[in-house]
């Protein structure tokens, strides 16, 4: 919250006043550059405080999961620091580790920021966490003996994720900003962002504006537990390198080295609160001077305050305090150790220490490289009969590639080659098809690679498998219904998937609510943070009469929203291919889905009185057109609450032809007692209906004025005595007669 009320006390200042000049002001003044929040006086440099506590506020539990991993981080630590301490720095050195990095500039012209002033943030990189920065000739006397100079480097990536080759810039022109905080829209595409390279690869960098002027950046810091999409760090782009868009008097690069020093572990130099006034609050580092609170600007040394109370006091030319890029200069050497400590300790870091992301592609003279599986792909839905098995591959080599082998194995059985031509030239991608080969409902596994490219030995043989998991569905007629009270889940034929790479994001079977019966179908929005990505629950390949008139799919779901402005979807979809493709028959989200008005912020399980019946009517789109569907339920996540499915049926009308014939039907005939008349389409023109016996006398009559008379009418004839009946039915343009038999 401090930081929160700083930046709203900036909004309606004027600009210089954020800047340099207010410094003067101060300085002129004589008052102490600690300044706190609250007086509003500087811009939050870093938001890291702010994000930190707002993240812990919304997710108390992993607040304690965080405080646990920080505690055995601490022991570790010290004991790293205990073993180090009084060791000469140059042997101290274990090897240098280089991190590949990756910048995205998301800006509405992201020529703005040249790939000049990104290698100038590089290159500042490598000189500050070297300690080779040349204004370290600054660093006062009496803090030289701490001066921390460690291994880390960074790299501009070289490979992509998927090995292509890149400088590891990624340009992106869109007006979207950096909201601080978690869900940053610049992090996400599906937003207007960018998607994060692989976060266990790189370190991923967002260079943007951000949607609060006074913030320069901020880091999600390592054990959080944050989304793996929002790991690495937000950089506003006029605080990023030393040229170009850099500012004074942030253009020195310095924000880059301090949101890293958060990136591994490092708290502001004050401690971990948001720059408020305090002793207790540390950053855990034996060799930071105890320091009040955070300074701005340009201060003279010494600095003391109510923590260091005597000269030399506070180290505020520390990189993790909130001075201007100019004074800042040095890392300890605890702060040193305690980010290579974290590099090594965290499980979201320690898997940089491995990345190949800084190596070069090597590329052989014939290479093929399989892309993935493009069928079946893995996790879906195909009907049981055939598939024809195909791979993206790309011609990774230099040679243009002119044919290639493509295996398959299904379920470990036998291998089926097939010898492919084609005439794709180097770094191009094609899709190659195999023999088509026979599959039954249930899951299986599916084992493709290629061999041979250009009739020789892959020179680069570990890039050519792929193994791929999907079910075929069984098959069923309508009328089909389901209502997962069977404890085996999927149903049998049935089929559950997702498109995240979670494989507990499936949808489930739940006991704690039900339509009816004990148990239902979750999809769970709660607990999963997915935005965008789908649950799915397939029914079998269902056959359904090809004459029948109408088709629907009629279902029970119970659903919630977390607050008012977030939104999951629900959508109800046919395929009639096999799954290849569907086609959303239906589609409800946040308020015409929820069925309860209650926001409800922990996790939604609805009451009896919180399901509602609904209907995806599918008449228009498969009636007397198709005989096998499938019919898919798809939750689309908008990381707000449960969505409920129970006694799903699919339901099938198919009229008698007579009636379609001659619009309308009386029946049965002969009748015992009861007749029905029903409509074909409508019974719109119909006036009145009056039954005679064979001497002309009137036993029955019903008027229908201006009413509309119902499309399916009962007549009760249970009380006239048997023999030959005359039903006269009187339309707005004609009278028709029918002559119908009662017997006992
Ligand atoms: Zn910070």
């Amino acid at each position: 919250m401090p930081g929160a009320r700083l930046n709203l006390l900036l909004v309606n200042m004027p600009l210089f006043l954020r800047s340099g000049l207010l410094l003067s002001f101060f300085l002129y003044n004589a008052v102490s550059f600690a300044q706190q929040n609250s007086t509003g006086v500087r811009p939050e440099r870093c938001a890291t405080g702010s994000v930190m506590e707002k993240f812990f506020r919304d997710h108390p539990f992993q607040k304690a999961a965080f405080d646990q991993r920080q505690l055995e981080f601490q022991k570790r630590y010290e004991l790293v620091r205990r073993q180090r301490r009084g060791i000469p720095v140059q042997q101290r050195l274990n090897s240098i580790v280089t991190i590949p990095v990756v910048v995205h500039i998301v800006l509405p012209d992201p020529s703005i920021v040249t790939n000049d002033q990104v290698q100038s943030q590089i290159d500042v990189l490598n000189a500050d966490y070297a300690g080779m920065n040349a204004d370290s000739v600054k660093i006062p006397a009496a803090f030289k003996s701490v001066f921390g100079k460690s291994q880390l480097r960074f790299c501009l990536a070289q490979r992509t994720p998927q090995n292509n080759p890149t400088n590891g810039i990624t340009r992106l022109a869109s007006s979207t900003t950096s909201v601080a905080g978690e869900d940053d829209p610049v992090k996400y595409a599906s937003q207007g962002g960018a998607d994060a390279w692989d976060v266990t690869k790189y370190l991923n960098i967002w260079v943007c504006k951000m949607s609060s002027s006074t913030d320069l950046g901020y880091t999600f810091m390592p054990g959080l537990g944050i989304a793996s999409a929002e790991i690495g760090f937000v950089n506003a782009y006029h605080a990023f390198g030393t040229t170009g868009t850099a500012t004074a008097p942030f253009n020195k690069g310095r924000t880059a080295t301090h949101e890293i020093g958060h990136y591994f572990n490092l708290q502001h130099v004050w401690g971990a609160n948001d720059c408020i006034s305090s002793c207790a609050d540390s950053d855990n580092v034996d060799d930071t001077p105890n320091q009040d609170k955070c300074f701005f600007g340009i201060p003279t040394f010494p600095q003391t305050d109510a923590c260091t109370t005597v000269a030399p006091g506070v180290m505020f030319m520390n990189f993790m305090d909130y001075t201007d890029d100019a004074t800042m200069c040095m890392f300890t050497e605890g702060q040193a150790d305690r980010m290579e400590t974290a590099i090594a300790s965290f499980s979201e870091l320690i898997p940089l220490l491995s990345s190949n992301g800084c190596v070069p592609l090597t590329f052989y003279t014939n290479d093929v490289e399989v892309q993935k599986a493009a069928n079946p792909s893995n996790n879906i839905f195909y009907c049981p009969g055939t598939i024809t098995p195909q791979l993206l591959i790309k011609n990774i080599g230099t040679q243009p590639l002119n044919s290639v082998r493509l295996n398959v194995s299904i379920d470990g059985g036998a291998v089926a080659s097939t010898t492919v031509s084609l005439s794709l030239p180097s770094l191009e991608s094609a899709t190659i098809s195999g023999d088509v080969i026979n599959i039954t409902p249930g899951y299986h596994s599916i084992k493709m690679y290629t061999s041979l490219p250009n009739g020789v030995a892959d020179e680069h043989p570990a890039n050519d498998t792929v193994n791929t998991i999907f079910s075929a569905t069984g098959t069923a007629s309508a009328p089909l219904t389901e209502g997962f009270e069977n404890s085996i889940f999927p149903p049998a034929g049935w089929g559950i998937a997702n498109t995240s790479d979670i494989s507990e994001y499936n949808p489930v079977r739940t006991t704690a609510a039900a339509h009816t019966g004990t148990a239902s179908l979750k999809f769970d929005n709660h607990n999963y943070q997915l935005f965008g990505k789908y649950a799915l629950l397939s029914t079998p390949a269902t056959s359904i009469p090809i004459n029948a008139d109408s088709v629907k799919v009629i279902f029970w779901r119970a659903a919630a929203q977390a607050t008012a402005n977030v939104a999951d979807t629900l959508q109800v979809l046919y395929s009639v291919d096999c799954g290849q493709t569907f086609t959303s028959a239906y589609k409800k989200g946040g308020v015409s889905l929820r069925t309860t008005e209650t926001l409800t912020a922990s996790e939604f399980i609805p009451s009896a009185s919180q399901w509602v019946a609904d209907t995806a009517d599918l008449t228009g789109y498969v009636a007397g057109k198709y005989d096998n569907i499938i019919v898919q339920f798809r939750n689309i996540n908008g990381f707000g609450n449960n969505v409920y499915l129970d006694d799903i049926n699919i339901k099938t009308i198919t009229l008698p032809p007579a009636l379609k014939d001659k619009g309308y039907l009386l029946t049965p005939n002969p009748t015992t007692g009861y007749l029905t008349l029903q409509h074909y389409p409508s019974a719109a023109s119909l006036k009145g209906i009056s039954i005679f016996n064979s001497i002309g006398q009137m036993v029955w009559k019903s008027d229908y004025g201006t009413t509309p008379a119902m499309t399916n009418i009962r007549i009760d004839l249970s009380y006239i005595p048997p023999g030959i009946y005359f039903v006269r039915l009187l339309y707005t343009n004609k009278i028709l007669t029918e002559k119908i038999l009662k017997v006992n």
